[in-house]
């Protein structure tokens, strides 16, 4: 069989498996937006047998046969070539479905359905002993998954390469012991500082309405394409690429809080910009992926906090923002609005923290499950270890495991390795985004002027286009000069929040 035949027969076979999944990926968007809730069964069947086609698609033996000739071949001589990466991607995808036994995944799935609604429950009574023997059988399931992808090796590495291909948790860890050595005392000083924000600024009157007229705004000036893509609502914020010329964002307003809509806005925002920027004619390969969710997050978090919390994007935004929300807002000094919306409080939940005690709460969850994969830490030890975490970094401990261990979804539904992705995103926005700064004269300049095209032209460039190309370390050296690293990010917080707080 000709080379050519081969490789353009997997990627018909791998492109069946994106339109498959893109199917699904807009039902689950309609579940969370516009179905009426008595459509939940049905929406529950509908995704489960898309599910399992994709599934056949995804283990099909024609598929290894292909990459079998494909691999070595001529083809594939240039590693970056889109037939190289798209065979070397494939390849690893595959080798991860066809290694877990078809049991393994389906009492995975059983279990995890089963455990959110015991999640659901345990979380509403404040009470963990009803979640543990859940959390028990998923810890054992994962580590049966783990042995399963990559026999005698860190349980937590082929778990974690799911979300962050390349990255393993000894390398994380150094990383992360960097960045909390250095956030923790700086929080501890933005506590004693003097100076202090005023939130309530953002806890006036602010019409849901015109939140909304806002933040579609600001969504079209960062680049956001609405012939392409839709703001929406929903209970919980998200963006989901339904493929080329179709990206969805959703988020929700609280008329009560404007921080909220705004900054959801943006980050999802981010997550647009790179859905839009891959490549169309690479859909459905991994050529026309994004890579991880690390450099997904990262594209969210440069948006919302390098650009979206700075004071360029607010001389810009301040004024018009102020006409907006005239009555609420008409007073307001653009500092003492530029200081509210960085006001950095320690808290006891993720979803509400600042962008400066975020990465204490992921360090927390990093840890432990990685000590609950490893043994080191027993199910019924985790709300102990939870609030003792919590008192040593960010000095608070939770009343009850609902605002401690009981608060995220993620374990219930068998997502271990998924935490770390979000704090990876924030040490690689900040080390794109003072790499732009750099390679971009005056970018602040032009910022203040409402200009941001061309550092989103230089991200699709170094990012967007790139699809799945690079493994994510070797994506930011390339674009960057450096691997990714915890300096810019501790310099660019430090920096920030010495002035606001004048420490
Ligand atoms: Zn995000």
């Amino acid at each position: 069989m000709p080379l050519q035949d081969a490789y353009e027969e997997l990627v018909r076979l791998a492109r069946e498996r994106s339109l498959l999944s893109s199917c699904s990926a807009l039902l689950s968007w309609d579940e969370q937006t516009l179905m009426p809730s008595g459509g939940v069964e049905l929406r529950a069947d509908q995704l489960g047998l898309l599910a399992g086609l994709e599934h056949d698609r995804a283990t099909q033996p024609r598929i290894g046969e292909l990459l079998a000739l494909l691999e070595g071949s001529d083809l594939v001589n240039d590693p970056e070539s889109p037939a190289a990466v798209n065979v070397r991607e494939l390849r690893r995808q595959f080798e991860r479905k066809t290694k877990l036994p078809k049991a393994l995944v389906e009492e995975l799935a059983r279990v995890t359905s089963s455990a959110q609604h015991a999640w659901v429950e345990a979380r509403r009574a404040q009470d963990f002993a009803r979640f543990q023997p859940w959390l028990d059988r998923i810890v054992t399931l994962k580590r049966q998954e783990a042995a399963c992808l990559a026999p005698g090796q860190d349980p937590y590495d082929p778990l974690l390469d799911e979300y962050e291909p390349g990255a393993s948790a000894q390398d994380l860890a150094e990383r992360f012991e960097d960045l909390r050595r250095e956030l923790v005392p700086l929080v501890d000083a933005i506590r004693g500082a003097t100076r202090q924000p005023d939130p309530t600024i953002l806890a006036r009157s602010f019409p849901v309405d015109r939140q909304r007229l806002l933040g579609e705004l600001m969504a079209s000036a960062l680049g956001f394409d609405f012939q392409k893509g839709r703001l929406d609502t929903s209970a919980h914020p998200f963006c989901t690429g339904i493929g080329p010329g179709d990206c969805r964002l959703t988020t929700r307003y609280n008329e009560q809080d404007l921080s909220e809509s705004l900054f959801g806005i943006l980050h999802e925002v981010g997550h647009g910009l790179y859905e839009q920027g891959l490549e169309p004619e690479h859909f459905g390969t991994p050529m026309g992926e994004a890579v991880s969710l690390g450099i997904h997050e990262s594209q969210s978090r440069l948006w919302e906090n390098a650009v979206g919390r700075g004071r360029a994007f607010w001389k810009y935004w301040y004024p018009q923002t102020q006409r907006i929300f005239r009555e609420a807002l008409g007073e307001v000094s653009p500092d003492a609005f530029h200081f509210a919306i960085n006001q950095v409080e320690p808290s006891l939940i993720r979803v509400q923290a600042d962008e400066v005690t975020y990465n204490l709460h992921i360090l927390v969850r990093f840890d432990l499950e990685r000590a609950l994969l490893s043994g080191d830490l027993k199910t019924s030890d985790l709300p102990g270890a939870w609030n003792d975490s919590y008192r040593r970094d960010l000095g608070l401990a939770p009343a009850n495991d609902s605002e401690g261990c009981l608060q995220d979804i993620h374990w219930s539904a068998g997502l271990f390795g998924y935490f770390p992705t979000y704090t990876l995103g924030n040490l690689y926005a900040a080390q794109l985004f003072a790499k732009a700064n750099e390679t971009l004269v005056n970018l602040e300049e032009t910022l203040t002027q409402g200009d941001s095209k061309r550092l989103l032209a230089w991200l699709r460039e170094k990012i967007h286009r790139q699809g799945s190309r690079f493994l994510p370390n070797d994506l930011i050296e390339a674009a960057t000069g450096a691997l990714p690293h915890s300096g810019p990010l501790v310099q660019s917080l430090r920096q920030k929040y010495g002035e606001l707080y004048d420490i």
